[in-house]
């Protein structure tokens, strides 16, 4: 069984201002551990993250990770820091019957707010304002999440910061010049981005980031050009390219591209990877693949059969190729790993059907300057026209359902 310590050693802080065990279960109203201003010794003791603690514990996966973690094959565990995964065995012995702990935090993760300049196609009014223009915030302000967050930055060894788009959150970069100023340069720093900037009111987040020791920008990208500028709207793939060509500037900071593997991207997720090797912005290894869980209609399983299996020989390509060198990834899990529950998970049920899908990004193709298969060419034969499914291609909305 997989285990998960985050109960233990993390708190996610969400745009909406609640807290909650990890990203996985963010902004899911029966995981609630408490609120940011509340000081995180009581929030690392709530109800919830004692309940599962007492269930790991136990030998049982709650069901919240099973069902927020794909049948727990991709638990966050990973996050953990080496040396304390190394620990279970005294982090279990050291939490009390009712699932009390007293372990320092580890890792946490922040989401400052939803201040954002994308709206990507999966995304929703809690990661991005441009869905209805309202700003949500994690901490009252930036002043108060570095103070908030003060007294643990002793113990903290991985700080994950997302949005919205973290570039343009002001308190991060009050934060990241706090822990220089207190020499803690030496936590690990996760900045996930949708890499369209790196500048925010006279500051340079690179300029930051490298005088960290262990530092990450985890790139935010599915695909390449017109694909990428489908899903993720606000893009414009030269700036990426351009800046991903200036972050090599700075030789401390790593560079991980993180995918989120949807029906729309995992056709073409190997060539794109590849390209990124090739052109040297990427390291083989370094890609985490996220794969879809939310919104239904862009998962991986609802797509047509004729297309599960043109995406599965791609996949048994890539993870070939993945094979060829060191199989390794960032979180723990081998890439080939991943790939190989990509494939399994294209073929489980789903509750909705291609024509979900379709209807899903009416109004995005209908904004489209070319023909929304000249971009996804693997739907050449099977999309339909002017919004209306065509008799003849009618068998193939309906998703594939394992006998
Ligand atoms: S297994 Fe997944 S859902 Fe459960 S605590 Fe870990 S990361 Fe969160």
């Amino acid at each position: 069984m997989h285990n998960c310590l985050l109960p233990w050693v993390n708190l996610f802080y969400h745009t909406s201002g609640k807290v909650y065990p990890c990203c996985k279960l963010g902004g899911n109203a029966e995981f609630e551990v408490g609120i940011s201003t509340q000081p995180v010794s009581q929030l690392q003791n709530s109800a919830i993250l004692k309940d599962m603690r007492v269930q790991i514990k136990n030998g049982t996966m709650p069901l919240a990770c099973i069902r927020h973690c794909v049948n727990g094959i991709q638990p966050l565990n990973s996050l953990i820091p080496t040396t304390y995964k190394n620990k279970k065995a005294e982090l279990f012995a050291a939490t009390a019957v009712d699932g009390t702990t007293t372990a320092p935090l580890l890792t946490c993760n922040i989401d400052e707010s939803n201040l954002c300049n994308f709206k990507c196609i999966y995304c929703s009014k809690d990661h991005s304002t441009k869905f209805d223009g309202i700003l949500r915030k994690a901490f009252p302000s930036p002043t108060e999440m570095v103070s908030i967050l003060s007294p643990v930055l002793d113990s903290i060894q991985l700080l994950i910061l997302a949005g919205g788009e973290s570039h343009l959150q002001k308190g991060y970069y009050q934060l990241l010049e706090h822990l220089i100023a207190i020499g803690r340069t030496d936590i690990g720093i996760h900045f996930i981005t949708n890499m369209s900037g790196y500048t925010f009111q006279g500051r340079n987040l690179y300029k930051l980031l490298n005088q960290f020791s262990n530092a990450t920008i985890i790139g935010s990208l599915d695909a390449s050009g017109k694909r990428a500028e489908f899903i993720r709207r606000g893009t414009v793939w030269e700036h990426i390219v351009s800046n991903r060509k200036y972050l090599q500037q700075f030789p401390n900071i790593k560079f991980v591209l993180q995918p989120v593997v949807s029906n729309l991207s995992v056709f073409s997720l190997f060539d794109f990877h590849r390209e990124w090797v090739e052109r040297g912005f990427v390291e083989k290894q370094n890609v985490r693949l996220f794969c879809l869980t939310h919104p239904k209609e862009l998962c991986v399983n609802v797509l047509p059969v004729e297309v599960k299996e043109q995406v599965k020989v791609k996949l048994d390509q890539y993870k070939q190729w993945v094979k060829e060198s060191t199989d390794t990834e960032l979180n723990g899990v081998t890439l080939s790993h991943k790939i190989s529950n990509i494939s399994h998970w294209i073929d489980q049920p789903s509750e909705v059907s291609i024509r979900h899908l379709w209807e899903f990004i009416s109004p995005l193709r209908s904004a489209l300057t070319c023909d929304f298969e000249d971009i996804f060419s693997e739907f050449k034969t099977v999309v339909p026209q002017n919004g209306q499914s065509k008799n003849a291609r009618a068998q193939v909305y309906t998703t594939h359902r394992p006998q």
